[in-house]
């Protein structure tokens, strides 16, 4: 070669280096590959092919043909012919004629005519990543030595931009699956039901993997079967009609093997059992992976394919880490579960004996002799007040459990909301006389009729005023009005100058249980957290809305919005 064309060759070829080094996403890679080696060899066309672990072909990029062109050559090549050669064989291959040659194993239809044929396999460290091959020498009859010597430089090159492409293409998806595990694991912990929980971790493992459905299954040891909790994009999403056997299934297999499985033709394995998909079909691929409950396997998650799927190890990881937390999630909901049974249970056993106790002490109230000692009527009347608080507690326990499981029936009747205050705030004079408090109705000209549950309703308003006399402080002011809301409906406003609440914590205090810290409170108020939840459920049961807008310090107004029955009367 003269030096003028080597330079100009060097050029060409660190041109090429460069230009297959600018872009890190696979595909652009691949084709820049593809159109540089025409160029570092003259050539008219060029083809990469791109091989996995077993040596099939799983990209196919072309440099030099129309569009047309490539899209009737279909999409890639089986590697049969002279492409088969490079790959199997990983060593050159230079043709003056392939139209000729006896190796070729025939040009599929509507591909352009070519002759001179130059390959060189693309490997790095002994393993074949693809060959690149180019027809069509222009200039010459055909491809010579440097022409191989440089595509073989050049195919170095390719290779280790291919292996870089592709770790950083990994790379990439492992940090978007991880983003998505966290995301889709945080959804988990809003659900405390088990069912709830179980389609989404169906929905979740879905969208994790990118298929059509999903299934949870828990083991039922005693029938030696898996029974369907819950599933997407199934046939037959009924429980008691879908279950996998033990000796029979994946589910089984993963439970003998204690590690996920994957198959991905499923039609392989005709005797193993899995459910029919939404389709009517059964799926191609499977991946089932473990749920693992205090170190036993206790259920399986079903990812399934429609098509035939190969599912990657770092795919079964993702699912396998998405299991173990959706474990935590479940092993949250079934705490909650059985917290809420002993709760109620334990509400309904502490009923009958407090009852007794109420029955006995007001029985030896009404006979006590009128010498009894005072000491000893004082602690009668301490069992009294006590049994009477814990039977309030207990009903309100029992009260909240009924609401929030939808257990409440309204005993509707048409009422009249000032009427209805106006006899709360009687009843509840004197127990704000008690802290020197004023409890002042502001009453409205107009009338606010509602379909509404009486006892129900007071229970809303003694609720929110005993609050506004517990938490405000002696000699306070605690003003109860009426206004129009809007679209038809009645605004109750009870305003105190107690402490106030803290933005942050204004949604809060309507959970169950939550109760602002005593430090911040002023003094020790005794209470339950109970009395805001059943107010919210009472408030929305009747189909309206409650809420709070305070400022620390600036005392409290509690809204309660409920619809009216018609339109006002004068
Ligand atoms: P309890 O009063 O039994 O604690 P609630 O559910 O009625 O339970 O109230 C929850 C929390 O909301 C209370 O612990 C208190 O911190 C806060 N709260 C309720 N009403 C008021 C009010 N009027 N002023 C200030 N804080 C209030």
């Amino acid at each position: 070669m003269q030096p003028e064309s080597l330079i100009a060759q060097l050029q060409i070829t660190a041109n090429a280096f460069v230009a297959i080094t600018k872009e890190l996403e696979l595909n652009k890679v691949l084709q820049s590959i593809a159109d540089s080696a025409r160029l570092v060899a003259n050539s008219k066309y060029a083809a990469l092919g791109i091989v996995n672990e077993q040596g099939v072909i799983t990209s196919f990029i072309t440099s030099g043909l129309s569009k047309e062109e490539r899209e009737a050559i279909g999409d890639l090549p089986r590697g049969h012919g002279m492409l088969g050669i490079l790959i199997k064989e990983g060593r050159p291959l230079r043709v003056h004629d392939i139209s000729k040659d006896p190796r070729r194993h025939g040009f599929p239809p509507n591909h352009p005519m070519m002759t001179s044929l130059l390959g060189v396999p693309v490997s790095i460290q002994g393993n074949i990543v693809g060959d690149l091959y180019l027809t069509d020498k222009i200039g010459k009859p055909e491809f010579d030595d440097e022409d191989e010597w440089w595509l073989n430089l050049f195919a170095r090159q390719a290779a280790i931009a291919i292996v870089n492409a592709r770790l950083y293409n990994e790379t990439r998806q492992a940090q978007l699956q991880a983003q998505t595990l966290a995301e889709l694991t945080g959804s988990l912990n809003q659900f405390t039901q088990p069912l709830e929980l179980f389609q989404q971790i169906s929905k979740a493992t879905c969208r994790l993997l990118d298929l059509p459905s999903a299934a949870v299954f828990l083991l039922d040891e005693k029938a030696d079967r898996f029974p369907l909790q819950t599933g997407i994009g199934l046939r037959n999403n009924n429980p008691e009609d879908v279950f996998l056997p033990i000796n029979g299934s994946i589910a089984g297999q993963v439970l003998l093997k204690g590690a996920p499985i994957a198959v991905p033709d499923l039609s392989q394995l005709a005797e193993l059992f899995v459910p029919y998909l939404g389709s009517g079909q059964l799926p191609h691929s499977a991946l089932v992976v473990p749920i693992k409950q205090y170190g036993k396997i206790n259920g399986v998650i079903e990812a399934y394919s429609n098509t035939s799927r190969n599912f990657t190890i770092s795919e079964i990881a993702l699912l396998e880490a998405f299991a173990a937390n959706a474990t935590l999630a479940l092993e949250k909901a079934q705490l909650f579960e059985q917290k809420e049974e002993f709760l109620s249970m334990t509400a309904h056993d502490l009923r009958a004996p407090l009852t007794a106790i109420k029955m006995s002490i007001g029985l030896l109230s009404a006979s006590l002799p009128e010498n009894f000692p005072p000491l000893l009527l004082q602690l009668v009347g301490n069992i009294s007040r006590n049994s009477q608080r814990l039977d309030n507690l207990l009903e309100d326990l029992l009260d909240l459990n009924r609401l929030e499981h939808g257990n409440v029936q309204l005993k509707l009747a048409h009422l009249e909301v000032g009427e209805i205050i106006a006899s709360v705030v009687s009843t509840l004079t004197p127990l704000f006389e008690e802290k020197s408090q004023k409890l002042i109705f502001i009453p409205s000209e107009q009338k606010y009729r509602l379909l509404a549950d009486q006892r129900r309703m007071e229970q809303i308003l003694v609720n929110l005023l005993v609050n506004a006399n517990k938490y405000s402080p002696e000699g306070g002011k605690v003003e109860i009005s009426l206004e129009q809301g809007k679209e038809g409906r009645v605004n109750i406003k009870i305003s105190d100058d107690g402490p106030g609440i803290p933005f942050e914590e204004q949604g809060m205090i309507f959970n169950r249980f939550y109760r602002r810290p005593v430090h911040e409170q002023g003094t020790k108020i005794s209470g339950s957290g109970m009395g805001l939840p059943i107010t919210r459920n009472l408030v929305e049961l009747h189909g309206g809305k409650i809420w709070v807008e305070s400022e620390p310090g600036q005392g409290s107004t509690f809204f309660v919005q409920l619809p009216l029955e018609s339109p006002n009367l004068p």
